[in-house]
């Protein structure tokens, strides 16, 4: 090649990446890395964190300027990365306890060697006296370009994810004090934020945090009537042979949807902490490379999990807080296509997260920090509101009602549910205090059960002076006389309902609870998320046709080389070339998400099958 090689942001963007604009903050997080200084990044999953130390990193290194080393807490996370590089054509590696001693001494030569522009490596390897010995070997060659500290939050103590080896690298910037640093997370939260900054050093270092809205997914939370059924109904009408994540509290039910799903010709995957390592792997590796797999799982299953193509996030049970709940649902659509978050909410959630909380061993005064959380929560899911207002809000952004939630797109109805809570109550306040939701109700809607006349509850006022609602409605009064703490269920004593707070003042006054009317939602099908982001024009059938082959194309060729076919070209790019159906190589090239090295390696195919169906619709 006799062109100098690009040496700007954005012809590097362009002819790598091949990208035409920067997002977001990208462009100045940039400038100020690769013009040396430091930065600590706040950006919500998919929004292009990584580029933010790529980018630079080949800059600098065309610049002369040597080798970037980037942190990284997962083996599964630095092998996509490095994968997806290789596949821009940029020269990257990885160190890893999962290297043998040559496959380690041969990346280490090309370390030395100059040959890389971006090594990943485990915390404890950056803090290993051998590789900070040659680390210094390269500083003092001026070799050494920059540190990228990647899932920064794995600092904090408080964090989800604290991995005590990251706090070992404040080792980096003592030993290297003149080597720029950028730090990058996902996680918002005040506290963890200035323990990132405070722990690596970042304290003077500017600070770029972006919206942390997805707009992209779409907020769903039902009312839980036959959960199962209604995630198969999710599933079959709106996500049909897409990939997603069905996420459970236990690992027994997460054991009995996968298989409930695999009944339905679903191709279901289970992944819980006490399934054994090796399957474990062998599931998040199919999940990663196979095309529409749906994996069931708890919490366990998350982090590193950068698959960009996740159409949707299912919650069969409700987490624990509105932190949790964002985590996993932000793993849906990272690629910035349109995914659904779909989460089924009802009274069994509210007692067993209140349960599990009552229960904890945390003290009295953290008890009550859970708490907080937990309300917030449970108010997200009986809101009648915008969901993601309420979302952004909690994390403390405004904004205005978003139009891509259950609640913007179909409003609910509501009906004052007063003289009913008024009932409920009393008829707990009657049956002292002593009797689970299921006789309460009993006893309202007046059914002459054992139980009713065993403790003589037909004489009670409350006996059958609610006869005409269905449990179900009796089950949504409920659950907002929880959520709003006037009624508790005592876990201690066979969950019995015991009347708490405010409940005396709201008995002896008028004041409305307004609930939503229960609708059995039709909603996926005449809601059915859109193919194509609001922004990109729809494809034709022709275009269609064109995207199925190239669809088929990618399928294989990933296969060949065990790529997840993303890396080959993404959901957009191939969209992008059956619209636009390039004949020239310099057309191909224009296509967003082609670069130079894509170009070379993919574009002949790609050109000859465009050609090819250009002229079966012309024949
Ligand atoms: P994060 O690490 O923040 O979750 P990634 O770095 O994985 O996000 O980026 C998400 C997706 O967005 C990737 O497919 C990436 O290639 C793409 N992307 C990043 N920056 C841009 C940009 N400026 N233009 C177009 N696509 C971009
Ligand atoms: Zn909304």
């Amino acid at each position: 090649m006799s062109d100098p090689l690009p040496t700007t942001p954005i012809d590097v963007l362009d002819e790598v990446f091949g990208y035409d604009s920067f997002r977001g903050r990208q462009a100045e997080i940039i400038e100020q890395i690769s013009a040396g200084g430091d930065a600590l990044v706040l950006m919500p999953t998919g929004a292009g964190k990584s580029l933010c130390y790529q980018l630079p990193a080949i800059l600098r290194q065309r610049a002369g300027k040597g080798l970037a080393v980037v942190v990284s807490p997962l083996i599964a996370l630095m092998r996509d990365q490095v994968l997806a590089l290789h596949e821009l054509g940029v020269e990257a590696a990885f160190l890893n306890s999962a290297l043998s001693s040559e496959e380690f001494e041969h990346t280490r030569r090309r370390m030395l060697s100059g040959e890389l522009t971006l090594l990943y490596a485990a915390p404890e390897r950056v803090t290993n006296a051998n590789f900070l010995a040659d680390l210094a070997m390269l500083d003092d060659a001026g070799k050494l370009s920059m540190f990228a500290i990647d899932e920064a939050h794995c600092v904090s103590q408080w964090g989800h994810d604290f991995r005590p080896e990251y706090q070992a690298l404040t080792i980096l910037h003592e030993r290297f004090p003149a080597v720029p640093r950028i730090a990058l997370t996902a996680t918002a939260d005040a506290l963890t934020r200035r323990e990132i900054a405070s722990q690596l050093d970042l304290d003077d270092a500017p600070l770029y945090v972006s919206s942390f809205d997805r707009p992209n997914i779409r907020y769903l939370i039902d009312e839980k009537r036959d959960a199962r059924k209604q995630l198969l109904r999710f599933i079959t009408q709106s996500h049909a042979g897409e990939a997603g994540i069905v996420y459970c509290l236990s690992r027994r039910k997460v054991e009995e949807t996968a298989k409930f799903l695999n009944d339905q010709a679903i191709t279901a995957l289970p992944y819980h902490a006490g399934l054994d390592s090796a399957v474990r792997q062998r599931h998040q590796d199919r999940f990663l490379r196979e095309d529409g797999i749906v994996m069931t799982a708890t919490i366990a299953f998350g982090m590193g999990i950068d698959k960009p193509d996740v159409r949707f996030v299912a919650h069969l049970d409700m987490p624990k807080n509105i932190e949790g709940y964002y985590q996993e649902t932000g793993r849906a659509g990272r690629d910035g296509d349109p995914a659904e978050a779909w989460m089924a909410y009802g009274l069994q959630d509210v007692v067993m997260q209140r349960n599990l909380l009552e229960n904890g061993d945390a003290n009295e005064q953290h008890k009550q920090v859970l708490r907080g959380k937990l309300d917030a929560l449970l108010g997200l899911c009986e809101s009648t509101d915008c969901r993601r207002q309420r979302l952004l809000a909690y994390f403390g952004e405004d904004s205005e009602p978003c139009g891509n939630c259950d609640n913007c797109i179909s409003p609910p109805e509501m009906w004052d549910a007063g003289e009913q809570a008024r009932m409920l109550l009393s008829c707990i306040y009657r049956c002292e205090q002593n009797f689970g939701s299921g006789h309460i109700f009993d006893v309202l809607r007046g059914k002459e059960t054992d139980k009713v006349a065993r403790f003589n509850h037909w004489n009670l006022s409350t006996f059958g002076i609610g006869a005409e609602f269905s449990d179900q409605q009796w089950r949504a009064v409920l659950r907002q006389l929880i959520a709003r703490g006037m009624v508790r269920v005592d876990s201690d004593h066979f969950n019995v309902l015991r009347l708490s707070g405010e409940w005396r003042d709201f008995v002896k006054s008028s004041d409305p609870l307004e609930l939503r009317v229960a609708v059995k939602r039709a909603a996926p099908a005449a809601k059915r998320a859109a193919r194509v982001p609001d922004d990109e024009p729809e494809l034709s059938p022709d275009d269609e046709r064109l995207l199925e082959e190239l669809r088929v194309w990618r399928k294989r060729l990933a296969d060949e080389k065990s790529l997840p076919a993303y890396m080959v070209f993404d959901n957009k790019t191939l969209r992008a070339i059956a619209r636009t159906r390039p004949s020239t190589s310099d057309e191909l090239a224009d296509v967003r998400g082609v670069g130079a090295a894509k170009l070379e390696s993919y574009g002949a195919a790609v050109l000859e099958l465009v050609a090819d169906d250009v002229e079966t619709v012309a024949g």
